[in-house]
């Protein structure tokens, strides 16, 4: 069987199914035929038989080990889960909606839960978790997965869940996976980047991929071209182990990159540097041979935690990446919180469109504190090495301006206590929102560069979540409005004597790297994994003749036209 999603970290992986189950209760839903509902009903039934033994083997152990409260609290699950008026909802759902089982569980399961919130009394209103909790065990044991722990899984694991955190995705080196594939989530997504980071082949957006999938069945997944094959047959396993080999061997090619200039054919040098989500990744950055850190992501700091990082554990973790990282320059990003990465102490986590909401600098210009903490952590930070200062998300200049005070004050604090700090430190801003591309005249006159954050850009651009599945097939990075946002900001940036970078995934993506040299672009930031990639990429093109293509394409109205012009001077270069 294979299924196709969208390709996040390129790579084969050929292991086992590790399904691992949602913390949230989340079903996607499918449409099924009439001739479907009987095998639906047939799930959920035996769903419930299996949660039934589960509930009684539960109890008989609650009875010998635990106190009657406890076994009481078994007993109404199995209640719960008897109610025939449940179990017919349920089966109604199935046959009158026409959708899967999974799905009518969840409707019903909300619909009840609806009702235990309207209750008054604060001990029956909690029985709404029991409803919750019973209805997860069934949902369990319809998709066949168990309650596990990303630290439970055997050797050979490939993960395949609802969704994933970024912080998820950091644990999965350790943990010996070898990728993994999710219902949600596009390739711009931040569990992507993590993914890439990390180099573990990944496929997302698979939609429902966890209801076509048992634990333990065979699999591969292909990251580059973002296949999923379950249960493959003996010669689509022998192919795709003859690809992992050239996958392997492709990456190994581009070591001889490592030391060479990344230079065009006409001589012009391009700078290619480095993304970073935690500091583990130093190491990488040194071995692919970028040339400092274009994009230093600060989050890692605030996730996966209840309490806000101190500023003395944020200045050693900068200095340490600083001082490894010298003389080559890093640019520590203050932190871009809120979209899909929630921070449980501040208030994003209710909003409706979270990356329409309270994220980046406007969460910080909202909470001064926790701002200059970090730019005071910062600040210290480049008494010890090259660094340079960028605020995400900045949609105008007065929002520049705002952050700047704040800094400024910081600054005015440290030095009154004659803490050391670069005095000339570099002030630049992400381009990631369609307000500044369009006024970059303006800001370029108040920041010292520029830098492109594409998968912003794209999302609001196009009007196309970053992380959504169900509008992948709209995410365009060569949508002409993009091109031309694009063409503006490098334009504007150079014309008002900036440098403009680009540290969005389009850069590191080698099929946009002549594109991005025609529209001028001369700094690059990408996954460390990519840097010998785009390296290469750059010493095949000749910097004038891509700006006169570029300028061609540019040219089109249509965008299926460009896209497929630029895919056949792809085929004709690479
Ligand atoms: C971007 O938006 O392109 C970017 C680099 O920032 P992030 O992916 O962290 O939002
Ligand atoms: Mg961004």
């Amino acid at each position: 069987m294979l299924y196709k999603g969208s390709p996040a970290s390129p790579g084969i992986a050929i292991g086992r199914v590790f399904l691992l189950e949602d913390e949230e209760f989340c079903a996607i839903k499918r449409t099924i035929s009439k001739e479907g509902i009987r095998k639906e009903i047939e799930r959920f039934k035996r769903a419930i038989v299996a949660t039934k033994n589960e509930l009684n083997r539960i109890t008989n152990k609650a009875t010998k080990h635990l106190s009657k409260k406890h076994v009481k609290l078994f007993e109404a699950y199995l209640f719960i889960v008897d109610d025939p008026v449940f179990k017919e909802d349920v089966i109604s759902r199935i046959t009158k909606g026409l959708v899967n089982a999974e799905y009518a569980l969840q409707e019903v399961t909300e619909k009840n839960l609806k009702v235990f919130e309207k209750i008054e009394d604060e001990y029956f209103k909690q029985r709404g978790n029991d409803v919750l909790d019973v209805s997860k065990k069934i949902m369990r044991h319809m998709v066949g997965a168990q309650k596990k722990t990303l630290a439970e899984t055997p050797e050979d694991s490939i993960v395949f869940t609802h969704n994933l955190t970024p912080t998820d995705t950091i644990t999965m080196k350790d943990e010996n996976i070898l990728g993994f594939a999710t219902n949600m989530g596009g390739k711009t997504s931040h569990t992507a980047i993590m993914a890439q980071a990390m180099e573990i082949p990944a496929v997302v957006g698979l939609k429902d991929i966890t209801s076509h999938v048992k634990h333990g069945d065979s699999v591969i997944i292909d990251g580059t071209e973002g296949v999923v094959v379950i249960n493959p047959d003996e010669d689509t396993l022998a192919n795709y182990k003859r690809m992992q080999q050239r996958f392997i061997t492709a990456v190994k090619e581009l070591n001889q990159f490592v030391d060479l200039p990344a230079v065009t054919t006409d001589g012009k040098k391009i700078v290619v540097a480095s993304n970073i989500e935690i500091p583990q990744e130093i190491k990488s950055v040194i071995s692919h041979g970028a040339e400092g850190i274009g994009l230093f992501r600060t989050e890692y700091l605030f996730l996966n935690r209840k309490t806000l990082p101190s500023e003395t554990e944020q200045f050693e973790s900068y200095k340490n990446v600083v001082e490894k990282i010298f003389p080559n320059p890093v640019i520590i990003r203050t932190v871009d919180l809120g979209g899909d990465k929630l921070f449980h102490n501040v208030e994003i986590n209710k909003e409706r469109n979270p990356f329409l909401g309270l994220r980046a600098i406007r969460l910080c210009l909202k909470h001064p504190e926790m701002f200059k903490k970090q730019l005071r952590a910062i600040l210290r930070a480049s008494a010890f090495g090259n660094v340079k200062l960028m605020y995400p998300m900045i949609s105008g200049v007065d929002e520049l301006r705002a952050a700047n005070a704040v800094l400024s004050e910081v600054k005015q604090e440290l030095k009154s206590k004659s803490i050391q700090f670069d005095e000339n430190i570099e002030v630049g801003i992400m381009i990631e929102i369609p307000s500044a591309a369009l006024t970059v005249d303006v800001l370029a006159k108040e920041a010292d560069f520029l830098s492109i954050g594409t998968n912003d850009l794209i999302q609001y651009t196009l009007a196309v979540d970053r992380i959504n599945e169900y509008v992948t097939h709209l995410y365009e990075p060569l949508h002409l409005s993009v091109l031309r946002l694009l063409k503006n900001i490098i334009n504007a940036g150079h014309r008002a004597g900036k440098w403009v970078s680009m540290c969005g995934e389009m850069a590191g993506d080698p099929s946009y790297t002549e594109i991005l040299l025609g529209l001028g672009l001369e700094h690059f930031s990408v996954v460390s994994a990519s840097v010998l990639r785009i390296k290469k990429e750059i010493r095949k093109t000749n910097f004038k003749a891509a700006k006169k293509i570029t300028d061609e394409i540019l040219s089109e109205s249509s965008r299926d036209l460009l896209v497929k012009k630029i895919k056949q001077r792809k085929s004709l270069t690479s």
